[in-house]
């Protein structure tokens, strides 16, 4: 298998050759078939497994895909809506994420920002305000966004959680559960999640039970 083989739409294939990618890591040929054919997942992956092109390529595809179809977020000049959502557990890893999907997405016309807390918040502010897609964000940071109303969640289509064991580590779950209720695409069941982590505990089946639904679960 080659990624030229998964129909991912030409624009993305593009930046996938750019990057040298040629192969799919195993994570990534048994992950992107089946979140391009919607279904939710939960994928046991590792640091340098691929993980984070594993959930970037469907989510821009499904937005490359989809956007003719979206319905218009409400006309509110300082809230961001964007259509998906990346949440990883610390500042670095957000980053190293968003600079990842930002090559992915060149000249895709999807629009990636991060948000990260332990800094200021000004400029990513100015970032959101300037039309986001693909939001990257640590869950302490994008709380504290949704409480000064400037991102709105109620277009998410795709929620990707990323190291979700580490974040449960670093005490992020009730924030977590805070953003996950405030998703509520119409219709019902439009909202696909992707869950990514390197254990199982009982806390991250539990994670898995309230937020997923008839999902498949991933060991590689
Ligand atoms: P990750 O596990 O997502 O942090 O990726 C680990 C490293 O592998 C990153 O530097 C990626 O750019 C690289 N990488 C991911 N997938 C592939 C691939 N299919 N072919 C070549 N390099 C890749």
């Amino acid at each position: 298998t080659t990624f030229a083989d998964i129909d991912l739409g030409e624009a993305l294939n593009q930046n996938i050759r750019r990057c040298k990618y040629v192969k799919p890591t195993p994570v990534q040929r048994h992950a992107i078939p089946i979140s391009i054919a919607g279904r939710d997942l939960m994928a046991c992956a590792q640091t340098g497994s691929g993980k984070t092109a594993a959930f970037c390529f469907p989510i821009i595809s499904g937005i490359m895909r989809g956007n003719q179809f979206v319905q218009r977020p409400p006309r509110m000049p300082r809230m961001a809506f964007p259509q998906a959502l990346i949440l990883s557990p610390t500042r670095e890893l957000s980053c190293q994420i968003h600079d990842e999907a930002k090559k992915f997405a060149y000249q895709t016309g999807v629009r990636v920002v991060v948000a990260y807390g332990g800094a200021p918040i000004n400029q990513q502010l100015r970032d959101l305000e300037r039309g986001v897609d693909i939001l990257v964000a640590t869950p302490g940071r994008l709380v504290d966004l949704l409480e000064r109303a400037r991102v709105s969640l109620q277009m998410i289509r795709y929620l990707a959680l990323d190291e979700a064991d580490r974040m449960l580590d670093m005490g992020f779950e009730p924030q977590i559960r805070k953003i996950v209720q405030q998703m509520d695409m119409p219709p019902p069941g439009m909202r696909q999640t992707m869950l990514f982590s390197a254990t199982f505990p009982k806390e991250i089946q539990r994670l898995a039970a309230d937020f997923l639904s008839g999902y498949i679960f991933l060991a590689v």
